[in-house]
């Protein structure tokens, strides 16, 4: 029995009229890749293959479906717009505080205050054995440097107790843009096509 290889099946397309393919790629622990190819000529212009991430067995995996056009764009026009706003809010915070930050991190005198004031007294990752093994006298500015990104904005914001009205507002923008998103991801799901029943193999 051969133990990695794939495997092409057929599915009926949206429309009904015609077919879509899949070739599933799978090695000894199940199938890993997939490609999806639309056959039909009037699905094709209506339908755009998209992909979301699922937990699977296998950890987090792409997972496709056909994704109505007129949703796919606005999906690709929300993500643009959220990425700005994300990025806007950054360069602005970065401008205002991250020599407020870098200052903040350094107090004390050994890496393991400076790791304990980044992480909250070891509340939030990197764990110190992590931090100790990355971080060193020559990269210490590029980590704090690098720390300062979105994803930490939040919790960097309220660790050095500071509110900038501007600020608030981009980051408001970028708030309601990621429920914006996940709103039409959810819409793009409901809608979208992933094929379950059979055409033949
Ligand atoms: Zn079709």
């Amino acid at each position: 029995m051969a133990s990695s290889g794939n495997q092409m099946q057929k599915y009926k397309c949206p429309c009904g009229k015609s077919y879509f393919t899949v070739n599933r790629y799978h090695d000894d622990m199940g199938p890993f890749d997939e490609h999806w190819e639309m056959n039909c000529n009037h699905c094709k212009q209506r339908y755009q293959l998209s992909s979301f991430l699922k937990e699977t067995d296998r950890g987090i995996n792409e997972a496709y479906l056909w994704a109505p056009i007129n949703i796919f764009s606005e999906l690709a026009i929300v993500e643009g717009q959220l990425h700005k706003a994300q990025n806007d809010a950054l360069a602005l915070a970065r401008e205002l505080y991250l020599e407020h930050w870098i200052l903040h991190c350094c107090r004390g005198q050994t890496k393991r205050d400076i790791w304990r004031n980044l992480s909250d007294d070891g509340r939030r990752e990197p764990g110190f054995a992590l931090f100790d093994s990355l971080v060193n006298d020559l990269n210490m500015g590029d980590y704090l440097k690098d720390y300062f990104n979105y994803l930490n904005l939040d919790y960097i914001l309220k660790k050095l107790r500071v509110r900038d009205l501007r600020l608030d507002g981009l980051r408001g923008q970028a708030a309601d843009l990621q429920s914006r998103l996940e709103k039409v991801q959810g819409l793009m799901r409901m809608e979208g096509f992933a094929g379950q029943s059979e055409y033949g193999i």
